[in-house]
């Protein structure tokens, strides 16, 4: 039987995108201030301009300022540099989100380390990257920070669970294994040169899945009871029809989890809705006020 419980981020989201409004509300009532985010999309990547359109409503739904920059494919490093150097000027403006992946000629970590620290909402700085790395307070990237509040949401106390993260890199599977480290997991960080794969999922009490591959991870990959974290969105077509789907089959594994995200509605909402919470830190800090909880 499917019996595993459907973790529901798109509810989960809307909660925290309410409690967010609230302390917005609450800023500018108190303090006069309004927090801001400015996202810079550079091309014309279909997939990339629908992240953007959904931030920017997100952002002003919250009651925050919401700053648009277009920049054409061809844009050269220099300008897109003094785009960031002017917005982290910019006292209106509290969080800076460069949309990825650049166009290739962009080199993403220049400009990623191009950023204000303070402002960095998406945690891609090495400076945010060390402050996480070394458990100190950063900017944490908003995947993974929407995956382990799910995970505390479901099983409360994460302390010697053995977690599994499929995926290493920079945006997901990295950053997640620091934050469960920091929750005193035991951490396997696998990606697609690790040996017998099946087999070190098998192990896992919470498995976290972000690689990008249609529905890679099977029911035999799964413990049962384990806690499933699908962060994969991958568009695939099925009868004839678009759809999304993530790297875990998802009724299969259905049978065998004791809870899993879905795609749509599981990891995704959650993204853009802790994007919001960090600009909200942001501000705060940038303001020296107390952050909220
Ligand atoms: P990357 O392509 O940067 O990383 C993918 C990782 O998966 C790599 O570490 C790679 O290993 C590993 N991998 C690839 N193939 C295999 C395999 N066959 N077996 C084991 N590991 C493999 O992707 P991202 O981390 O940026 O994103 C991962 C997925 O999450 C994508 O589907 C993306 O769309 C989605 N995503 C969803 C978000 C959301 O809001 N829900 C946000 C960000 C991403 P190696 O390092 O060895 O190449």
């Amino acid at each position: 039987p499917a019996n595993a419980q459907k973790i529901d981020g798109g509810a989960f989201a809307a909660n925290l995108r309410q409690r967010i409004a609230a302390e917005v509300a609450r800023l500018q009532a108190e303090h006069g201030v309004t927090p801001g985010l400015a996202v810079v999309l550079v091309g014309d990547d279909p997939a990339s301009a629908v992240y953007v359109r959904n931030k920017g409503t997100q952002t002003e739904a919250a009651g925050m300022a919401s700053f648009e920059h277009r920049l054409p494919a061809d844009t050269d490093a220099e300008t897109l540099l003094s785009l960031v150097r002017q917005l982290n000027e910019d006292q209106a403006v509290h969080g800076i989100l460069v949309q990825l992946p650049l166009p290739d000629h962009l080199d993403s970590d220049l400009v990623m380390n191009a950023i204000d620290p303070a402002k960095d909402v998406d945690g891609f700085h090495i400076f945010n990257v060390g402050l996480l790395g070394t458990g100190q307070k950063a900017m944490v990237p908003c995947t993974p920070l929407g995956c382990l509040l799910l995970l505390k949401d479901q099983l409360g106390s994460l302390a010697g669970l053995n977690t599994v993260v499929v995926g290493r890199s920079n945006i997901v599977g990295k950053p997640m294994a620091q934050l469960l480290l920091k929750e005193s997991c035991t951490v396997t960080v696998a990606h697609s040169r690790s040996r017998d794969l099946p087999a070190i999922c098998r192990n896992a009490d919470i498995l976290v899945a972000a690689v990008g591959r249609p529905e890679m991870i099977g029911a035999d990959w799964i413990k049962s009871g384990a806690t499933v974290i699908d962060v994969g969105i991958n568009r695939v077509e099925r009868e004839g029809k678009q759809r999304l789907v993530g790297d875990v089959d998802y009724a299969a594994a259905s049978h065998v989890a004791g809870a899993i995200t879905p795609v749509p509605g599981g990891v995704g909402p959650m993204t853009i809705a802790c994007l919001l919470a960090n600009t909200l830190t942001a501000c705060c800090r940038i303001n020296g006020l107390p952050e909220p909880e």
